[in-house]
């Protein structure tokens, strides 16, 4: 075979060129990436051989570093899994991970890069920001060819033949960019390297060797008592485990002793990778079984909703051969699986009451992920309720149902929440509000859909006594004492006789989408809103549904109208004088509810239309 050239994936190239620009200030990472490729090397060629022995080789497992001053060279060796032509072409000549499409628009618009980088990550190509040629030659695991990718990172690369390894294996070779910049570190000085891996590396597994000595400790981090470890050192096997940029929120080490007998280290990141909600298959805990590492992104170890924790678990119970398939049913997994996640919701607790800033933090980032757990986890709803924060109209911050129970004022019936869409301010500004707030009584806002379905089932899904959470949407839902109930029902009986033929009209031309029609004592600012039925579905729910695939039949709801608003007076008056214009009235009040609820008309060229025409009209009189 001679030499072939290829040209990187469009997206490569563009990151590259990022990388060759060097948008991340901290260089030193790219031998960091490169050691924990390497070591993912040798893992996966461990995984293999157990899987058929006639692979194994007799040699030992080792990654080594070696600099040439001649050449002004750094390379990196394994003797792991390797890669055949296809996947030199396949990993290093693409871009596998999705989302680094919206990596490079987002990166490309904006200041923060390094904080982007943390968000997506990108191994290999870091090593342009140190070297301006590399040269990587690779044999498979049981192939006999050893083939060379070389790029100077201009956009493309080539592929040949090389001279046969004696065994399997990737050796990264950086022809290191000799900088003129002040101050820029020397990726050839021994001292500076000795120092990077010492900072970044010096947990991995396999032994590292530089100058034929063994430069890592090997100690397994979760090993190790708590009291010996540094925060740093924590931050520095995060960024190895996750290949995330941005150092974690918090960790959390469990040690577990009885029944079954593991080590864990979990980490909850500082921000939500971008693929969270487009992938809720992806998880992140890797299984070790006494310190020898089985899989990464073990499912079975973390339940979906907390699908956001990274980290280790490391047993001492579990057969080394175990596989994928088995684990899913093994009881040891569950009990390890019930008491992480039972450490994890009491790391979470003392941060809620301990730490709010940062427990803001987390729930800005993942909020959304955990509180699936109330429906997917029912057996521990009352804790993750207990740990969900809400917004809430009494200020900007942030609230748990406990702090505003203990808030809640003598005689209230319950705990006032009203959910919307994504919009905190469109919330705040509901006329279903401020009835609640003018009386002095506090309203917690949700505004993730799924918050919508936790508010439907409250009733009959949460724990006992979560059963009082009141969503205001509803009819039946309102901030009176029996007394002042008593007189509102006399004063709107009174209304009703006024409203009929209104109601008439309007049920007459909404068949389908209004029960009834009733006045209100309460809207002021607004003329009208809808109102979902005691056991009806709320628009969100039904827009949810409807998008989830599923048949929802037409629901019914309670058009409210203002009984002190200008524009109802003169509509009531209307009705008998002229029909037609009432009735057109009335359609732009409908779909004037429809938009307060953050929905659309159900034809906004129509509703378009018709306030159109009314302006036309006010401005000919004025
Ligand atoms: P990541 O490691 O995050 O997947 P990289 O860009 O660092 O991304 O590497 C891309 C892929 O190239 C790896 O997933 C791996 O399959 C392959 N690879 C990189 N380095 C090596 C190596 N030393 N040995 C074998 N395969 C490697």
């Amino acid at each position: 075979m001679s030499e072939e050239k290829f040209y990187f994936q469009s997206e490569a190239a563009e990151l590259l060129r990022m990388m060759i620009n060097s948008v991340y200030s901290n260089k030193d990472i790219f031998l960091r990436e490169l050691i924990s490729n390497a070591s993912d090397a040798l893992d996966k060629r461990r995984i293999e051989c157990l899987k058929d022995s006639e692979l194994a080789e007799n040699t030992n497992p080792e990654i080594k570093i070696e600099i040439d001053n001649d050449r002004k060279t750094l390379s990196v060796s394994d003797n792991g899994i390797g890669m055949s032509k296809d996947e030199i072409i396949k990993y290093l000549g693409t871009i596998a991970k999705s989302g680094t499409r919206e990596f490079i628009e987002a990166a490309k618009n904006s200041s923060t890069q390094q904080e982007l980088i943390g968000q997506f990550g990108v191994g290999f190509y870091s090593v342009f920001m140190a070297a301006d040629k590399v040269e990587v030659v690779t044999r498979k695991l049981g192939a006999s060819e050893t083939f060379k990718f070389v790029s100077d990172g201009d956009g493309s690369f080539t592929i040949d033949e090389a001279e046969q390894r004696s065994e399997c294996g990737t050796t990264v070779t950086l022809f290191i960019r000799q900088s003129t910049e002040e101050g820029a570190k020397n990726y050839l000085d021994e001292w500076t390297v000795r120092d990077i891996i010492g900072k970044y590396s010096d947990f991995i597994s396999w032994p590292i060797y530089f100058k034929d000595k063994i430069v890592n400790s090997r100690k397994a981090i979760w090993q190790r008592p708590d009291s010996e470890i540094s925060e740093e050192e924590y931050k520095e096997f995060y960024l190895h485990l996750t290949h995330d940029f941005t150092e974690p929120l918090t960790h959390i080490k469990i040690n577990a002793e009885g029944s079954t007998n593991f080590k864990g280290l979990l980490f909850i990141p500082s921000q939500a990778p971008y693929d969270l909600f487009m992938n809720p298959e992806s998880g992140g805990i890797s299984l070790y079984i006494n310190r020898v590492f089985i899989m990464n992104d073990c499912k079975d170890l973390i339940p979906q909703y907390l699908r956001f924790i990274r980290g280790v678990i490391d047993s001492e119970d579990l057969p080394l051969n175990i596989s994928r398939e088995i684990l899913q049913d093994d009881p040891i997994i569950r009990i390890i699986r019930r008491s992480s996640q039972r450490k994890i919701f009491s790391e979470l607790k003392k941060m809620l009451e301990n730490d709010r800033e940062k427990y803001i933090k987390f729930w800005t980032a993942f909020g959304r992920v955990f509180k699936e757990g109330l429906i997917q986890d029912s057996e521990n709803a009352k804790t993750i309720l207990g740990l969900e924060i809400f917004r809430t109209t009494n200020d900007d911050g942030w609230t748990t149902i406990e702090e505003y129970r203990a808030r809640m004022k003598p005689g209230q019936k319950g705990v006032y929440c009203l959910a919307g869409k994504d919009n905190i301010d469109v919330l705040k500004a509901s006329p279903k509000i401020e009835p609640f707030t003018s009386r002095g009584y506090e309203v917690l806002l949700m505004t993730d859909p799924i918050d919508e379905v936790i508010l439907a089932q409250a009733e009959f899904m949460l724990p006992d006594d979560a059963k009082d959470l009141l969503n205001i949407a509803r009819d039946d839902v309102t901030p009176y004492t029996d007394d002042e109930k008593k007189d509102n029902d006399k004063k709107l009986k009174a209304l009703e006789k006024e409203f009929e033929p209104v109601r008439k009209l309007a049920l007459e031309i909404f068949p389908d989408k209004l029960e009834t029609v009733k006045p209100s004592l309460t809207l002021t600012a607004s003329p009208a809103c809808l109102r979902d039925a005691p056991n009806g579905v709320s628009l969100q729910m039904e827009s949810l549904m409807r998008s989830a695939g599923r048949v929802v039949p037409p629901q019914k709801r309670i058009l409210e109208l203002s009984s002190s608003h200008e524009a109802v007076k003169k509509l009531i008056g209307l009705v008998s004088t002229d029909r037609d214009k009432a009735a057109e009235i009335l359609r732009i009040l409908y779909d004037q509810s429809m938009l307060l609820e953050g929905a659309m008309p159900d034809n906004p060229a129509e509703f378009v239309k018709r306030v159109d025409e009314l302006l036309t009209l006010s401005l000919k009189d004025g």
